[in-house]
């Protein structure tokens, strides 16, 4: 039985499961590092605790998009490494012209170019902060997004190279990301793969030799070992989720989900046959019921989308969003046995699927999204509580 809580719902995070999908990619992966990727809070499930047990489970690396990430995370790990205890790596790539990047020199973190207009601001950093920067040179080897095109590498290879000579940068990695690695019988993954290879050997013979080499995600890691190289960056397979869901679930990859959702019920109360349900009426009981209210909404990054979809077990049985999502609650229709439910009980929203309540995955297809949406956009007025 959980304390009372002020909090009617709460996201609880096994961590336990985490440290086991590290070791799983590990596996996975045995000759390359792990870079956990926990951008976004760790994908809604919370940065800190997540990360240490990330590095608990093997990974020497983490990754995250934005500067203010990187910083936040150094800090809190800083705050509570035992002494002697080695700092991990954190790489961070995304962050616009004039950021303050001798913050991010000084604690340590490892910064991603794409242009040179990058390699050039890092370097400026590192003559005013004293210290030699770590760059890792992002190449677009086919994901139309981040990176220099392999026509443009050599300009960002000879940005480097000259930041290189006057001792402000060293460059710790050359990387890319895959489009279409949750797509196995798509060519693009080795033709993004041979592009890469064409721009390492660039490098090489401009006389770079990186420490890391750098391009698989998840589905990189799980379905493309040729993808490996020296390090792997596996995000949504650490909380325990397919990245390819049509290819493989959790389970068939060894991964364990490790957020379930739930709520307890504010209201559970009888209602006739032809009771419309919430906001514009959209549902309406077709037999004298009890209704249950689930006190999440869209407001905790439930989407409005679930709307007479959105699927939940209570007391181990599935129901499913009667009517429209509102801001902070949804209605079910417990039927007219009703099971027995009583106000309090615990509704799950998503889960490990053990228990028999619904999935991340479930909750993807029935909103026709995927399964790091549903986690990552999950709200802030909802705990998260580590186990
Ligand atoms: N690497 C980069 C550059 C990313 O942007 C992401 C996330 O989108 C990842 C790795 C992790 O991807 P995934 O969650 O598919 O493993």
């Amino acid at each position: 039985p959980s304390p009372p809580s002020v909090h009617p719902a709460r996201a609880v995070v096994d961590l336990g499961a985490i440290e086991h999908n590290v070791r799983t990619l590990r596996a996975a992966a045995p000759t390359a590092e792990v870079m956990a990727v926990v951008k976004s809070d760790a994908y809604g499930h919370g940065l800190l605790p997540v990360a240490r047990a990330t590095l608990a489970g093997g990974a020497t690396w983490l990754g995250v998009a934005q500067l203010a990430e990187a910083l936040e995370l150094r800090a809190g790990l800083d705050a509570a490494r035992p002494p002697g205890e080695p700092r991990p790596r954190i790489l961070t790539w995304l962050f616009a012209p004039g950021a303050p990047l001798a913050l991010a020199l000084d604690a340590d973190l490892d910064l991603s170019a794409s242009a040179p207009w990058a390699v050039a601001e890092i370097a400026a950093a590192a003559r005013a902060t004293g210290r030699r920067a770590r760059v890792h040179l992002k190449v677009d080897t086919g994901m139309g997004r981040g990176g220099a095109r392999p026509e443009a590498f050599g300009e960002l290879l000879d940005a480097a190279l000259r930041a290189r000579a006057e001792g402000t940068v060293d460059v710790a990695g050359i990387w890319s990301h895959l489009a279409c690695a949750d797509e196995p019988d798509r060519p693009v993954t080795a033709q993004q793969t041979e592009v890469f290879a064409a721009a390492l050997a660039q490098a090489e013979a401009a006389g770079v030799r990186p420490e890391v080499r750098h391009l698989a995600a998840s589905s990189g890691t799980l379905l493309h070992p040729g993808t490996h190289f020296d390090l792997v960056r596996p995000g949504i397979a650490v909380y325990g989720l397919t990245p390819a869901p049509q290819v493989a679930g959790s389970a068939e990859l060894g991964l364990r989900p490790a957020m379930r959702l739930e709520a307890r019920l504010t209201v559970v109360k009888a209602a006739p046959a032809g009771t419309p349900l919430s906001y514009g009426h959209t549902a309406t009981t077709t037999a004298d019921t009890v209704l249950g209210v689930v006190p999440l909404g869209y407001g905790d990054g439930i989407p409005r989308a679930a709307s007479n979809l959105g699927p939940v077990a209570v007391a181990g049985r599935r129901y499913h969003v009667a009517g429209r999502v509102c801001m902070d609650q949804v209605v079910l229709d417990l039927g007219p046995e009703s099971a027995g439910v009583r106000v309090g009980d615990v509704a799950v929203l998503f889960g490990d699927g053990s228990d028999g309540a619904p999935t991340a995955d479930d909750w993807a297809v029935a909103v026709g999204t995927i399964n790091y949406e549903i986690v990552t956009r999950l709200g802030a007025r909802v705990p998260r509580v580590h186990v």
